[in-house]
């Protein structure tokens, strides 16, 4: 039987993690998967150099995990063609912003049969509503699409902490592949049969941590912040049942539920530019540029998305903390007011 070939589409800070992981499993189990894997990065440099090169003359990837040595099977190419043509899995861990534009690119050099697994954090939306990215793929290249999400912050994966994730899918038998791609006993892997509500899990709880990162730069105490998450994981519930009555319940309760939602709010690059927000008055494109090293912020894009879908339904005042966020972050509303918003006389 064919092995499979996967492939690896985007080498920030989780994609240079996961490789890791998906470098040490392939060897693992290599009577499934073909020893070689791409892992496809755009060009840019490090101190001088290309950092492709640097990645594969040393095995590091200085500018995104710096200290972490990933397996030599794990090969960096800039080249898209190259890296999918033979590939029958694609692991899907760019920055939402790149997400649509890499798929156009990529449709012609797929392979038949292909399946794909999505890591990447965010939504889309047209007219009657949200769209799931894991849908957007799925319209453009036409295969099977999982989703992983989960309490991941990236740095500790790589450093091999303990570490849980939350894999959606439709297929069970991509599902069951996926879990052998990823799951280690430093980062378990388990498999549920709802897409959207864990692929919306991992993108709302980032707006939440917006609110979370007002609360800290507003120095607001326990209560007030435990309230915020406990009020933000009932919108993230109501939203995605909402939009998709399909979603389960349970899911909040698995990795990519309570538990991304938490480490997010604790440890998140959103919680700490929202904190920023806060203290600086500053803007946070101007924040993202400042403090986070080249890598992007997913909960400001996810906010006015989520916004746009509340707004065309006049369903605003029934999301206070979502749609607070949104107005602080973008409409002038002073950080003070977080809080009143979610006042009940
Ligand atoms: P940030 O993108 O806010 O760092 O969130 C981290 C995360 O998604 C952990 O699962």
């Amino acid at each position: 039987q064919q092995r499979e070939k996967v492939a690896i589409i985007g080498g920030g800070s989780f994609g240079t993690a996961v490789a890791k992981i998906i470098g040490q499993n392939v060897l693992l189990h290599d009577d499934i998967f073909e020893p070689e894997v791409l892992l496809r990065m755009t060009d840019s440099t490090y101190n001088g150099e290309k950092l492709i090169e640097i990645f594969n003359r040393t095995h590091e990837n200085p500018k995104y995990q710096p200290g972490i040595t990933l397996p030599s099977n794990i090969i960096a190419t800039s080249d898209l063609e190259e890296t999918v043509k033979d590939a029958t899995i694609l692991v899907f861990v760019l920055p939402h912003q790149f997400l649509e534009d890499t798929c156009y690119k990529m449709k012609q050099f797929l392979k038949e049969g292909t399946k794909a697994i999505s890591l990447v954090k965010g939504v889309n939306l047209n007219q009657e509503g949200p769209v799931l990215l894991s849908t957007t793929i799925v319209d453009i290249l036409g295969i099977d699409v999982s989703v992983l999400m989960g309490a991941n912050i990236a740095s500790e994966i790589a450093k091999d902490q303990f570490s849980e994730a939350t894999i959606g899918y439709t297929n069970e038998d991509n599902a069951n592949l996926f879990v052998t791609l990823f799951h280690t006993p430093k980062f378990m892997c388990t498999p549920i049969n709802d897409v959207p509500g864990v692929e919306l899990c991992g993108a709302l709880k980032n707006v939440i941590a917006i609110a979370a990162g007002f609360s800290d730069g507003l120095g607001l105490p326990g209560n007030s912040k435990a309230a915020i998450l406990r009020i933000g994981l009932l919108e993230m519930k109501k939203f995605a049942q909402h939009f998709f009555p399909e979603v389960k319940t349970d899911t909040f309760f698995e990795s990519c539920g309570i538990a991304d939602l938490y480490v997010t709010c604790t440890e998140g690059r959103n919680r700490k530019c929202a904190e920023a927000f806060a203290k600086t008055g500053k803007s946070f494109k101007e924040l993202e540029a400042e403090m986070l090293n080249g890598q992007l912020l997913q909960g400001t894009g996810t906010t006015e998305e989520v916004y746009k879908v509340l707004d065309n339904m006049n369903m605003t005042k029934e999301f206070p903390l979502m749609s607070a966020v949104h107005d602080i972050a973008f409409e002038g509303k002073p950080v003070t007011e977080l809080v009143s918003s979610l006042e009940v006389n």
